[in-house]
């Protein structure tokens, strides 16, 4: 029986506009749980980060209380997803009462047991970043991470106990060498862990956005109240059922810049709770162009809405996750995505959809003929369905996409070697079956081509599974994919082209 299963994305700082990272991440994590969904349960949580000074100083320049900040913000971030047909299951916001209220709660559970204790604050502060610095670490006297100027804070704070987790933190990290990935991320974290943790403030009084201490004293640090929204969605201390139904995380997607935060700050915190540290933390790569990690100084260059406009949500998808080994830095280019969309989707799949059913209308009136039977060919992909989603699972999605290729490439083949338009001018019976089979092959892997590529490019697959003149279960276990389920005489619908051309000029 499968776990139910539970992934994540960071929740977005609310700080701006979305660029297309913040689609990659979270295309990624559909992607997830589209695929985990047809074996079993699965939950799917995004959201946004929205408390914090950076938030406050942005409102307050944009002449808006930080809440109508965020407020107006929210519908881009949720249009964006909407625009990658990106289907979550739920959108926390830390603005909401229902994560308020939990992370007071942990605040006074981590207080009663002494995790959390008063001390003194002394030390550097990148507003920016909301992070704390140790002098050790600034480089020319600024933030080691975006290079700004940092600020000297004293103040009496609360603090969080990190330094009691070390002991047991380096335990887990060394018996569980995989529950931190690429490999890259889990060194740099375990060197980190080597060198010691000490306590740190999670109380600020300079500024009041944020989640208010219980008793007073100021707000909740932000990226304390911001990590604990992976258990607060899904019911910690509210709803121990469900709780106990999706934690831990199966996977919890990160860019690499935070990774300390979340395998080394945030299974702390799980530690200091009782609860589990997630399965599986994956830092991916940066989407670069010119070798340059994105943000927000390349403005429309990446804009994420203009480029699902102007290839297509599925094409984009495809791209995001066929380009490059995920885990890796990819560069960027529209020219590189124009390339994925003509020759992967026009070429390869969108075209033998569109001859399969072309030759089916003209030899068959478009009627599925009879299965052939046993075949090799049916044989040779017989395991294609699980082993997919293993790779999937395993966030090894350009391998997957790959082997799905072989089926497509196969297909293709399939149609040059026998040549049905010779086989439809013989008059004998056997070249009659030769022809039944083959465009029976030929609907039979389309069908299994939608419903191995719905979790990536679940739009486009849909129009497939239309074409082909089927209704339901495009989404069904993947186990249970037999091939020669598709009935005869079903009447196809061919339709416009899957992926149209898209002209490239590069500028
Ligand atoms: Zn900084």
């Amino acid at each position: 029986m499968n776990r139910a299963f539970y992934v994540t994305t960071p929740i977005y700082y609310i700080s701006g506009n979305p660029h297309i990272g913040h689609a990659y991440t979270t295309v990624v994590a559909d992607v997830l749980a589209r695929t985990a969904r047809t074996s079993g349960p699965a939950f799917f949580l995004t959201g946004t980060d929205e408390h914090g000074q950076k938030v406050a100083n942005a409102a307050s320049a944009a002449g808006k209380s930080p809440q109508q900040w965020c407020d107006d913000l929210i519908p881009r971030w949720q249009g964006l997803f909407a625009a990658y047909h990106v289907r979550y299951d739920d959108f926390i916001r830390t603005t909401q009462p229902r994560h308020e209220r939990a992370v007071q709660a942990v605040f006074e559970r981590l207080r009663d047991n002494g995790d959390v204790y008063l001390g003194k604050y002394e030390g550097w502060y990148c507003v920016a970043d909301e992070t704390f610095w140790l002098e050790s670490k600034l480089v020319d006297g600024k933030c080691p991470t975006c290079g700004r100027e940092v600020q000297w804070l004293s103040e009496d704070d609360w603090f969080f106990r990190l330094s009691k987790y070390r002991d047991r933190l380096l335990e887990h990290f060394r018996s569980n060498p995989e529950w931190v990935r690429p490999r890259s991320v889990y060194n740099e974290m375990m060197a980190l862990l080597e060198e010691g943790l000490e306590d740190f403030s999670i109380s600020r009084t300079n500024f009041d956005w944020g989640i208010p201490i219980p008793g007073g004293g100021g707000v909740i640090y932000v990226w304390f109240d911001a990590l604990l929204n992976y258990i607060t969605a899904i019911g910690w201390s509210t709803d121990d059922a469900r709780f106990r139904t999706y934690w831990p995380a199966s996977v919890q997607l990160i860019g690499k810049e935070i990774a300390r935060f979340h395998t080394i700050i945030w299974p702390s915190i799980l530690f200091a709770l009782g609860e589990e540290a997630p399965q599986l933390v994956f830092a991916h790569g940066w989407i670069t162009v010119d070798g340059q990690k994105i943000g927000k100084s390349w403005g429309n260059a990446v804009d994420p809405f203009a480029l699902a406009e102007r290839f297509g949500a599925d094409s984009m998808r495809y791209f995001l996750l066929r380009e490059a080994p995920f885990g890796s830095d990819f560069s960027y280019s529209e020219e590189k995505i124009a390339q994925r969309h003509n020759s992967d989707l026009g070429n390869d799949l969108g075209n033998l959809l569109r001859r399969s059913l072309a030759m089916l209308e003209k030899y068959r009136e478009g009627i599925v003929p009879p299965a052939p039977g046993e075949s090799a060919f049916a044989q040779r992909f017989a395991d294609l369905p699980l082993r997919v989603r293993e790779q999937i699972l395993d966030l090894r999605f350009r391998e997957a996409l790959e082997d799905v290729w072989e089926l497509v490439t196969a297909l293709n083949r399939r149609i040059d070697d026998e040549k049905p338009w010779v086989l439809a001018k013989s008059a004998d019976d056997a070249s009659a079956r030769q022809l039944d089979g083959l465009l029976y092959d030929l609907c039979e892997g389309l069908r299994w081509l939608a419903v191995l590529l719905h979790p990536v490019m679940p739009e486009r697959t849909q129009e497939m599974w239309r074409q082909l003149g089927l209704v339901d279960g495009i989404d069904r276990d993947w186990s249970v994919l037999r091939w020669g389920e598709l009935a005869q005489g079903t009447r196809t619908l061919p339709g416009d082209a899957l992926f149209p051309r898209i002209e490239f000029v590069s500028s």
